[in-house]
C-alpha cells in the first residue's frame, strides 16, 4: 500500500495548531496534528500543584503533568504542553488589545490589522466560549478597592473568560456548537483553571477546536515530538517529510510522516526551537530574523499574602478581574486551588536593585526588620488560599533574541530597548497598595529576587511577520518566506506587544491566516 500523504501536518495543538486543524478539515483537507503533550482529560488533572508528577512536564524525570518552566539568561518561561496546549494550564482570560498593538512592532504597515481582525476576534471569542465573568471574589473585592485607591474606579472591569458558568456542578448537552460539541459542567469556582479544570467547566480547545475538527477526521497523535521538516525539493513545492520521535521513553521510537504543507504551531518554545535546528539542517533558507522580536508582556508576578484570618483568595475562578492601569498598563489577580501552595518554596521578600549584592542586602535587611510578618507568610497554614498573586502587564516594545546554544536548545541574547525586568516600579508600587489592602506581605520567586529573571506566561515573537525575508520570517498571511506550502501559526508569528494576556490573539491571527486558504476542491 502506498504510504499516506496528508495535505496537511500540524505541529503542536496550542491555540495556533487547534484553530488552523479545523478550518483546514472544514475546507476538506486531510489534516495530522502531532503533539508531544499527553491526551489529558479531567481526571488527570492533579488537586494540588504539590502533585508534581501530574502538574510538571519534564518526562526525563518522570514529571508527565502539562506546565513547563523553561529558564533562560534574561526570562523564565511558563508554558503549556498536552494536546490543547497552553489552553490547559492558562487562566482563561481573553482580552482585546488596545490599538497600539495593531499599529506597532514587526507588522506595523503590512495591513490595516485593528479593521482586518475585528471579525475574527468576534469569531475567536464566539469559539472559546468567551464571556463576562458573573462573580465576585475577594480577589474582585481587592481590585475595586486598588481602583478606588488609585482614583480610577471606572479602570476595574470583570473580565471575559473561556469558562461555562451554567448552574454549579452540573452538566449539560453543548452549550455552545448546537449540540455538536461536547457536554458541559457549570463552573464551580474552585480556583484550580491552571492545574488543569477536573469538572469539565474551562472551554480548553480539546472541547471546542479540537473536538471539532476530530470530528471532521483530524487526526491527533500524542507524546510525539516532531525533530525534523525536511523538504522533497529545494523549496518545499513538492512537500516535506516529518521526522519525530516518541516524547516519553527514554529510548524513543523514530517515525516519519509525508505532507505537502506543514504548519509549525508548537508555541514559541517550541516553533522557533525547531527553526533555529532546521535553519542550520533541513531549512538552510529560513530567513537570518527567526528567533528575533522575541516580546513578553513584560510582566511581573508578585505574590501578595495576606494575613487577615478570613483570606480566602483561592476561591473563584483563576482570573476574574482586570484593572486598567492606564492605556499601556494593567494589573489581573491570579489564584491557583486552595492546597496548591508549591510556589511558596520559590518565594523571596519583593525587593529591587541594580545588581544581587544590592538586592541580596535588601532581602535580608527586609528578613531582620519585619521578621515576624516574613516568618508568617513563609509559614502560614495554606499560602494559595491566604495569597493574592498579581499579574502586572504592561506593552513597552522591548525585544531579546533566541539563538541556539551548544546543548542544540536555544539561548536568550538582549536586542532592542530594555530587556524585560524582574524589578518593574509601577508593579511593586501597586503590590505595595495591596500589601495595604489585604494586610499583606509582597513576594516575589527568588529567580527574580536573586538572579534578577522575570518572569512569564506570555513569550511571542520569534518568526515575526514582515515584507521580506529581510525583515521577517513570514509573510502578513503568515506564510514562511522562501519556502512553499509552509505557515507559522502561533504565538512565534505575534509580531508586536499586545500588553495584555495574548491567545484570543493568537486564535484571531489564525483564524484570518486560515480563512485565506482556499477550499481544498478548488486547489
Ligand atoms: C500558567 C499560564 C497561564 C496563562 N494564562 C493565560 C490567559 O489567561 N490568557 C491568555 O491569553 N494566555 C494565557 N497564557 C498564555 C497562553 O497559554 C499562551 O500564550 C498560548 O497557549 C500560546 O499558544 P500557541 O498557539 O503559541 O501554542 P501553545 O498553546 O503553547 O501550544 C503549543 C503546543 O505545541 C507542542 N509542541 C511544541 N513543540 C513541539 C514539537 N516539536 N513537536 C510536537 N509538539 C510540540 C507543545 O507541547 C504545546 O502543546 C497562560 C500561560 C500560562 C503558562
Ligand atoms: S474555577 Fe474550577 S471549575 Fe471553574 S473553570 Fe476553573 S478549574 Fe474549572
Amino acid at each position: 500500500m502506498a504510504e499516506k500523504v496528508y495535505d496537511y501536518v500540524i505541529i503542536g495543538s496550542g491555540f495556533g495548531g487547534s484553530v488552523s486543524a479545523l478550518r483546514l478539515a472544514e475546507k476538506g483537507y486531510s489534516v495530522l496534528v502531532i503533539e508531544k503533550g499527553k491526551r489529558l482529560t479531567a481526571k488527570d488533572f492533579p488537586k494540588t500543584n504539590w502533585n508534581l508528577r501530574k502538574w510538571l512536564w519534564e518526562p526525563k524525570i518522570g514529571l508527565k503533568g502539562l506546565f513547563k518552566i523553561t529558564f533562560f539568561r534574561h526570562v523564565a518561561v511558563l508554558s503549556g504542553v498536552g494536546v490543547g496546549g497552553g489552553s490547559l494550564v492558562y487562566a482563561n482570560t481573553l482580552p482585546v488589545p488596545k490599538s497600539e498593538f495593531f499599529t506597532s512592532g514587526n507588522w506595523k504597515g503590512l495591513a490595516d490589522w485593528e479593521n482586518e481582525l475585528k471579525p475574527f476576534y468576534e469569531t475567536a471569542k464566539r469559539m472559546l466560549g468567551a464571556t463576562t465573568h458573573p462573580y465576585e471574589s475577594q480577589s474582585e473585592t481587592a481590585m475595586k478597592e486598588l481602583s478606588k485607591r488609585l482614583g480610577i474606579p471606572n479602570a476595574y472591569s470583570p473580565t471575559d473568560v473561556a469558562v461555562y458558568f451554567g448552574e454549579e456542578g452540573k452538566t449539560v448537552r453543548d452549550p455552545y456548537f448546537e449540540g455538536e460539541g461536547p457536554d458541559r459542567t457549570g463552573c464551580n469556582q474552585c480556583g484550580g483553571c491552571m492545574l488543569g479544570c477536573r469538572f469539565d467547566a474551562k472551554n480548553t480547545l480539546d472541547k471546542n477546536y479540537l473536538y471539532l475538527a476530530e470530528k471532521k477526521g483530524v487526526e491527533i497523535l500524542a507524546e510525539k515530538l516532531v525533530t525534523d521538516v525536511h523538504p522533497i525539493n529545494e523549496d518545499g513545492s513538492e512537500g516535506y517529510e516529518i521526522s519525530y520521535k516518541n516524547s516519553l521513553a527514554y529510548f524513543p521510537k523514530k517515525g516519519k510522516v509525508s505532507t505537502k504543507h506543514v504548519v509549525f504551531a508548537g508555541g514559541v518554545l517550541g516553533t522557533v526551537n525547531l527553526l533555529l535546528k532546521l535553519k542550520e539542517t533541513s531549512l538552510p533558507n529560513l530567513s537570518e530574523k527567526v528567533g528575533e522580536g522575541i516580546r513578553t508582556n513584560s510582566e511581573s508576578l508578585i505574590g501578595v499574602t495576606s494575613f487577615k484570618k478570613d483570606a480566602e483568595f483561592s476561591k473563584g475562578i483563576a482570573i476574574g478581574s482586570i484593572v486598567e492601569i492606564d492605556g499601556s498598563r494593567h494589573l489581573e489577580p491570579v489564584k491557583y486551588s486552595a492546597g496548591s501552595g508549591a510556589w511558596r518554596l520559590l518565594m523571596a521578600p519583593m525587593v529591587s536593585g541594580s545588581n544581587v549584592f544590592v538586592r541580596f542586602f535588601k532581602m535580608f535587611k527586609d528578613l531582620i526588620t519585619d521578621p515576624i510578618r516574613n516568618f508568617k507568610a513563609f509559614t502560614i497554614d495554606d499560602w494559595s488560599k491566604r495569597s493574592q498573586i498579581l499579574l502586572y502587564m504592561e506593552s513597552i516594545d522591548s525585544t531579546l533574541k533566541f539563538k541556539r546554544n551548544i546543548f542544540g536548545g536555544m539561548k536568550s541574547k538582549l536586542s532592542e530597548g530594555p530587556g524585560p525586568t524582574a524589578f518593574n516600579p509601577k508593579a511593586q508600587e501597586l503590590a505595595r497598595e495591596v500589601e495595604k489592602i489585604i494586610d499583606g506581605k509582597a513576594m516575589t520567586l527568588a529567580t527574580e529576587t536573586l538572579l534578577g529573571i522575570p518572569t512569564t506566561a506570555h513569550i511571542l515573537g520569534g518568526a515575526c511577520m514582515g515584507k521580506d525575508a529581510t525583515e521577517g520570517v513570514i509573510d502578513k498571511n503568515n506564510f514562511v518566506f522562501n519556502y512553499k506550502n509552509m505557515m507559522v501559526c502561533d504565538g512565534s508569528m505575534i509580531s508586536a506587544n499586545p500588553g495584555v494576556n495574548p491567545s484570543l490573539s493568537i486564535t484571531a491571527i489564525t483564524e484570518r491566516a486560515m480563512s485565506l486558504i482556499p477550499e481544498k476542491k478548488s486547489v
